[in-house]
């Protein structure tokens, strides 16, 4: 009967404000996928078809294809919240089999800002680790893991440390561990790790949940947290002072 919905995603692919001034080979190709497009849905309009496209850069859409009649309906999605994050790695941890340990309302509180596929990588990466490690149930030290993984990469366990540099790490993080677990205001600490990731030399992971805004107090500790790092590295070194140090004074300026 003619009923039909269209979806099309990356609409930005297609749909990109049509440049008039650089004409090349590619843009014509764009442009007239964009012009197919705009009289198939003004033909669209008597019928039962309903067209819909997806992009995350909305901005830079044609104001043509913004037109009434056209896509003039706009959903915006944002990142889930704690609640929806749960009920997203529930859904998507459905067919592993997870040892008793596993809390995914824990795991949900630390991954405030991840979306619906930010979650599913995490849930696969999860049953990768449990894999490595030839198990068949997957635990919450696996999900620990796959979540440091999801916002930081994978560790470095190829590189080369120093004892040396070994321990000031651990001092260093010691520092942020410690401060973040004794006061009041702070987001306390979930996990310490001196191996190493990207450019850090070690991390301490922090409970993050969804926040709206920052009082004075919660910032007053988060910038006791950021220096502390440093506090624990002078008890090895005085006179001197790590990158990591430097890095978090940049974090505690912003
Ligand atoms: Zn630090």
């Amino acid at each position: 009967s003619g009923r039909a919905i269209v979806f099309i995603d990356e609409l930005d692919a297609v749909g990109r404000t049509r440049n008039t001034n650089m004409p090349n080979a590619a843009t014509d190709e764009s442009d007239r996928t964009l012009n197919a497009l705009l009289v198939e849905m003004d033909g669209f309009a008597q019928s039962q078809v309903i067209v819909l496209g997806a992009t995350n850069r909305p901005e830079v859409l044609d104001s043509a294809l913004l037109r009434m009649g056209r896509f003039d309906r706009k959903i915006t999605f944002t990142p889930p919240d704690r609640a929806g994050r749960e009920k997203i790695l529930l859904l998507a941890t459905r067919d592993l089999p997870l040892a008793d340990d596993v809390d995914l309302g824990a795991i949900s509180r630390r991954t405030a800002s991840l979306t619906g596929a930010d979650l599913h990588f995490l849930a696969n990466e999860a049953a990768l680790s449990a894999a490595r490690e030839q198990l068949t149930i997957v635990s919450q030290s696996h999900f620990n893991k796959a979540v440091e993984v999801t916002f930081l990469g994978r560790a470095r366990t190829s590189l080369e440390v120093s004892d040396a540099e070994r321990r000031i790490v651990a001092w260093h993080e010691a520092g942020h561990a410690v401060a973040a677990s004794v006061l009041p205001n702070a987001d306390k600490p979930v996990s310490v790790s001196t191996i190493p990731r990207g450019g850090a030399g070690g991390v301490t992971w922090m409970e993050n949940d969804d926040r709206h805004f920052v009082t004075r107090s919660r910032a007053l500790a988060s910038l006791t947290v950021a220096l502390a790092g440093r506090a624990g590295e002078m008890v090895l070194v005085e006179d001197d002072f790590t990158s990591g140090a430097a890095n978090d004074l940049r974090v505690a300026a912003n």
